[in-house]
């Protein structure tokens, strides 16, 4: 579903992603750790064509990201982009947060956005919540009102970078367990994070970055069995 293919990427002189190609196929939870600065971030930014790249490609469900005449907005509205911190519209309600993108970018009537919204804003359990404004919620709460924002979209595929590293320890579990059961769902997740312990227990494939590369890309038993680098063996060795 979504192919990246000798991906390079500079700032200025700097480059930030060095030859990168890995893919994720329907069904996929593919997490990506490694240390900061390594280009996480900026590997899945380029993925919904919120970062333009130099050299390679990358396709997603077809589609040609990199090529001119791309509808990038098109190609945004089908992949959900949950970030670590949360990105609601500070000015609107949480029903309107949920509403505001299904009525502008699908189209949907407010009644069908509405109805959409509050479906997942019940799956995520905060169907109680739907008139406060975002700094009426703690972060775990606002980041799950943020997954069920992008969920409400129906996205082949989601993008979650670094969801829960801005949130107060006893408030990350609430955000993985949402992550955790769309992973069971089959939803097609790609997910920077350093949550070992979800990558363990949904991920089926981790890839592990340093200075720009993908220095492994394997099955999750493969990552964790230690049979990785030294490089990536001494990465987990500092953050388990
Ligand atoms: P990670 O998410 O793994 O921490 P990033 O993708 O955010 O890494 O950043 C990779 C590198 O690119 C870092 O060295 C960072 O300083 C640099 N970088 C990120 N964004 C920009 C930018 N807009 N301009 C220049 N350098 C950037
Ligand atoms: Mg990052």
């Amino acid at each position: 579903m979504i192919d990246i293919s000798k991906l390079s990427k500079w700032y200025g002189q700097f480059q930030v992603l060095d030859d990168c190609s890995t893919s994720v196929a329907k069904g996929d939870v593919m997490v990506i750790c490694g240390p900061s600065g390594s280009g996480k971030s900026t590997l899945i930014k380029t993925v919904n064509g919120l970062e333009p790249f130099q050299q390679g490609s990358i396709t997603v469900d077809g589609v040609s990201v990199g090529a001119p005449g791309t509808d990038l907005p098109a190609l945004r509205a089908r992949i959900g982009m949950v970030f670590q911190n949360f990105e609601l519209f500070p000015h609107l309600s949480i029903r309107q947060n949920l509403t505001l993108a299904q009525v502008k970018v699908l189209g949907r009537t407010e009644e069908e956005a509405s109805v959409r919204g509050l479906k997942l804003l019940d799956r995520v359990g905060l169907l109680a919540q739907q008139d406060k404004y975002p700094n009426q919620l703690s972060g775990g709460q606002q980041q799950r009102v943020a997954i069920a924002r992008a969920l409400a979209m129906d996205p082949i595929a989601m993008l979650f970078d670094e969801p829960t590293s801005a949130l107060d320890p006893e408030m990350i579990n609430e955000v993985l367990d949402v992550m955790v059961g769309l992973a069971q769902e089959g939803m097609t997740m790609m997910v920077v994070t350093h949550e070992m312990g979800f990558a363990k227990k949904v991920a089926n494939r981790v890839v592990f970055m340093d200075q720009g590369r993908i220095l492994e890309d394997c099955a999750k038993e493969e990552f964790f069995g230690g049979a990785s680098s030294e490089r990536a063996r001494d990465f987990l060795a500092r953050i388990i």
